[in-house]
Order: C-alpha cells, then sequence, then structure tokens
C-alpha cells in the first residue's frame, strides 16, 4: 500500500493512504542501514512510502520502502551537522513575512530564495500583514514586489486578520504541495488556520508572548488542503530560518537568479564578483540591471559559506 508520510515524531510516523485512511507507522529496522541520504532521520515528511500493515485494526504499519524523491529542503545550521531533511517532494515553497511586527529582512528573505533555488523548487513571496502597513511599509512592500516579481518570483500581500488576498494564496496552492516557511509571528499559522479549516494550528495571543517554549515541536507536518483543488501545506514549526545548504562559494551567485546571464560573461571564469576585474555582474549592478541590495544579500551570504580547507 502507498502512502505520503504527513508527521514525524523521529520514530513513529503518520501517513496518509490514498484513500484518506491514516496509518501510524515505523521504519522496519535494517531499513535504516542502506539509507543513502545523509539525515538524522531517514524519513521526511512528503515521502511517499510503501507500508505493510502490522494491525489493520489500529491502523499500524511498517514502512519498508521510500520512493525515490522528487526533491528535498534539509535544514542545515553549524551547530548540527548532519543535514536534517525537513520535507521532501515539494512543488513550491513559500515564505511569509511582514514588514511590521516583526519586519523581515531582506537577508533573510534572500537566503529562503538561495535555498529553495539550490534544489530548484520555486518560491513564493507572501507579505502579511498589509493592514499594519503605513507609508513607509507602502513602499517598501512596492519596492519588493517590483524587485522580486521581475526576478520571477511570485509575490502576494495578505492579510490574515481581514482575508485580503487569502483567495489569491488559495489559488497559488491549489494541487500543490507548498512548504510554508516565516520567522515566528508573521502569522504563518493564522494564515494556514484560514486555508485549511480545522488545521487548529496554535498562533499567538495578541499581547505577545514571550516565545519560550512555545514551539516545542521541530517537525514538519503536512495538512492536506480542502477538495475541490487537493494539495497540502507542510508546516514547519520551531525552524526559524531554512539554512543556506552547503554549497561552493562559486556556486551561489547561480541561485541569484537574475545574476545568471552575467555570470558567463566574466573577464575569469571563477570571478566570485566580489572585486574582480572585468567583472560583468558588478557591471550589471552599477547599471541597475542587478539591485544593489541583492548585490549586498549576496556578498553576506557569499561570506558565511565556508572556504575550502586546503
Ligand atoms: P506565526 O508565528 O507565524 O505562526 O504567527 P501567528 O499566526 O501565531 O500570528 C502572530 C500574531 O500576529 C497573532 O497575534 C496574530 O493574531 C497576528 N496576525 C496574524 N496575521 C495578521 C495580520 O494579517 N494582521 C495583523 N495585524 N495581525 C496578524
Ligand atoms: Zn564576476
Amino acid at each position: 500500500m502507498e502512502a505520503v508520510i504527513c508527521k514525524s515524531t523521529g520514530s513513529w510516523y503518520t501517513a496518509r493512504a490514498d484513500a484518506g485512511t491514516v496509518w501510524q507507522c515505523r521504519i522496519r529496522g535494517k531499513f535504516r542501514a542502506d539509507e543513502a541520504i545523509t539525515s538524522t532521520n531517514p524519513v521526511a515528511v512528503g515521502d511517499v512510502v510503501e507500508l505493510e500493515p502490522e494491525d489493520a485494526a489500529r491502523h499500524t504499519a511498517m514502512i519498508t520502502r521510500i520512493m525515490p524523491r522528487k526533491n528535498y529542503m534539509v535544514r542545515s545550521s553549524p551547530h548540527r551537522p548532519s543535514r536534517h531533511v525537513i520535507a521532501a517532494n515539494l512543488d513550491q515553497a513559500l515564505l511569509v513575512a511582514s514588514l511590521r511586527t516583526p519586519r523581515t529582512s531582506q537577508g533573510f528573505i534572500d537566503r529562503f530564495l538561495v535555498t529553495a533555488a539550490a534544489y530548484h523548487i520555486p518560491a513564493i513571496l507572501v507579505f502579511n500583514k498589509s493592514d499594519l502597513h503605513r507609508r513607509q511599509e507602502e513602499e517598501r512592500y512596492a519596492f519588493w514586489k517590483a524587485l522580486y516579481e521581475a526576478i520571477g518570483y511570485t509575490v502576494l500581500g495578505t492579510a490574515a486578520v481581514s482575508g485580503e488576498g487569502v483567495d489569491p494564496l488559495r489559488e497559488l496552492l491549489s494541487g500543490k504541495i507548498t512548504l510554508f516557511s516565516g520567522h515566528s509571528g508573521v502569522g504563518k499559522s493564522t494564515l494556514i488556520n484560514l486555508l485549511i479549516p480545522g488545521s487548529q494550528l496554535r498562533t499567538q495571543s495578541v499581547s505577545g508572548w514571550s516565545g519560550k517554549g512555545m514551539h516545542t515541536t521541530t517537525f514538519a507536518e503536512m495538512f492536506p488542503l480542502p477538495e475541490p483543488g487537493g494539495g497540502a501545506i507542510i508546516d514547519t514549526p520551531g525552524i526559524r530560518e531554512l539554512g543556506v545548504v552547503d554549497m561552493e562559494k562559486a556556486e551561489l551567485s547561480h541561485y541569484f537568479l537574475e545574476m545568471q546571464p552575467y555570470i558567463g560573461k566574466c573577464r575569469f571564469n571563477n570571478c566570485l564578483h566580489i572585486d574582480e576585474p572585468g567583472c560583468a555582474v558588478r557591471d550589471a549592478v552599477e547599471k541597475g540591471a542587478v539591485s544593489a541590495e541583492r548585490y549586498e544579500s549576496y556578498l553576506t551570504i557569499l561570506d558565511s559559506l565556508e572556504t575550502p580547507e586546503w
């Protein structure tokens, strides 16, 4: 029987089979050994698996096989050398950001976009809390919307409190598996609760909670979207940020999609686009064809990548 992993606690997995039946599953012991993907958790949310029912009445089963992944996203952090697979088989990744309470930085947005691009996963930016925008935030929103749409990203403004923008958001998600990411407090849970009545994710009180122990779950969870469109949302509570994957410094500019046309035109083919002579990327920045703010993000992320030791 084939099923999709919806939740993982590390040792137990919840899987949903085609007919909508839900199974509590474990991994067959010998299975872990031949797991090819480096991960603390060999089975990830979104994985399509083969189940062998153990106790049909109690809906428990053994996972006997993971089907090949179309793609996956990992969380990698300097403190956690093993790469933890957050979710697999994604159609798109969506960042919920806000311009006020809290204000999402461009660096944070760009790291998210780099990670998505590194996995070839289309990315969507949703700016929530548009009801709180003053003139300053309106200008910033217009700036980012124009900037990211010109690169090819989908950008949407929403206000979960009034429902503004939620219908277009629903359309973007319909029939797709979408990973939701975002800083705590941006309204991700409120949006998901609107999109999936009955998901009842815990939201923070308006008065503001200290945050300690609030998001104790750090595991992703998949919620099916209502019919007719179908699809699903994968929530990532407690995951503050999708880390930029370990990549070579030379790779990074490829994930700034608007830089791609210039990369091959630099004088040196190992150009990192910092201060090398004849750099076509820097030239494009100076001419305004690549935004100076994006280039700043590029330099910051580049600086954070490890230099290989010789
Ligand atoms: P999460 O941490 O991203 O899941 O954020 P929550 O969904 O828990 O929301 C954090 C706080 O922001 C809560 O107090 C929400 O009521 C509030 N909130 C969510 N969406 C909006 C919005 O569109 N506008 C305003 N003004 N507040 C919002
Ligand atoms: Zn260059």
